[in-house]
């Protein structure tokens, strides 16, 4: 196997003097390891290309009984300066790094994960997103990943929810449901800012987030319902070698 693919780099980390082993999001195929021997010394095969949100080409093999991938060269596509620059846009993009690699496995069709990210850090390059940003990040890679409830008509009786009502998220099933059709079912209720917002950035990507301005008890709303529908939706249903949907 020998491929020629755009990845995102993750991590890296050394096992032999100059040998690198290196975490990296893959634009078709997911999180991927490799190992880059000679890493560390060769500028010439692949200059720059080891640091943490670096955007390269790799030309990626195979050792010869196909047990492991190794990288043969690199070249950077993008080194974002101005992230590495800041330790504030440092925090950010780090967030989202370890998001990814902890909620993206490996598998075909990740292209959407892949186009997030790289926009996410352009977006965290070229502007001053606050502190919210990742979780926007967090919440639209899960619904890439297809954990994607309808924040916009109720479940039950399928009435548009865009009211000023607050509405009940019934966070395990991943469905809404308005006031009148709640009665016995659970879930938590949350306010139709917040549910207006969820349903914002499933529509919208990275460069429209930064122009948001959100009050505080739904920036708060926001982080508090969709952390536990992450935690539930891309914690419980890790199998090891594979994500089991409910
Ligand atoms: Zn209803």
């Amino acid at each position: 196997m020998e491929v020629t693919e755009k990845v995102v780099i993750l991590r890296t980390g050394k096992f032999k003097e100059n040998d690198l082993w290196v975490k990296f999001l893959s634009s078709g195929r997911g999180v991927q390891n490799a190992f880059a021997f000679g890493g560390s010394r060769s500028r010439r095969r692949f200059g720059g290309c080891f640091e943490p949100f670096s955007q390269v080409l790799f030309k990626i093999g195979t050792n010869r009984v196909g047990t492991y991938q190794v990288l043969q060269e690199g070249s950077l596509i993008k080194a974002y300066p101005g992230i590495r620059s800041d330790i504030r846009k440092i925090g950010l993009a780090a967030n989202c790094l370890k998001f990814v690699e902890a909620a993206v496995l490996e598998r075909e069709g990740s292209r959407g994960v892949f186009e997030l990210l790289t926009e996410t850090l352009d977006v965290i390059e070229e502007a001053e997103p606050d502190d919210f940003f990742p979780l926007f990040f967090r919440a639209k890679v899960a619904f890439e990943q297809g954990y994607n409830p309808d924040f916009t008509i109720c479940s039950q009786c399928g009435k548009p929810l865009f009211s000023s009502r607050p509405v009940v998220f019934d966070i395990e099933k991943g469905v809404v449901a308005c006031l009148d059709c709640a009665d016995g079912h659970r879930g938590d209720t949350i306010s139709a800012g917040t549910v207006r917002t969820l349903a914002w950035i499933q529509d919208t990507g990275p460069s429209s987030w930064t122009s948001l301005k959100l009050p505080a008890e739904i920036r708060q709303e926001c982080f508090s319902v969709m952390d536990r529908f992450m935690a539930y939706h891309l914690g419980l249903v890790w199998e090891g070698n594979g994500y089991r949907k409910i």
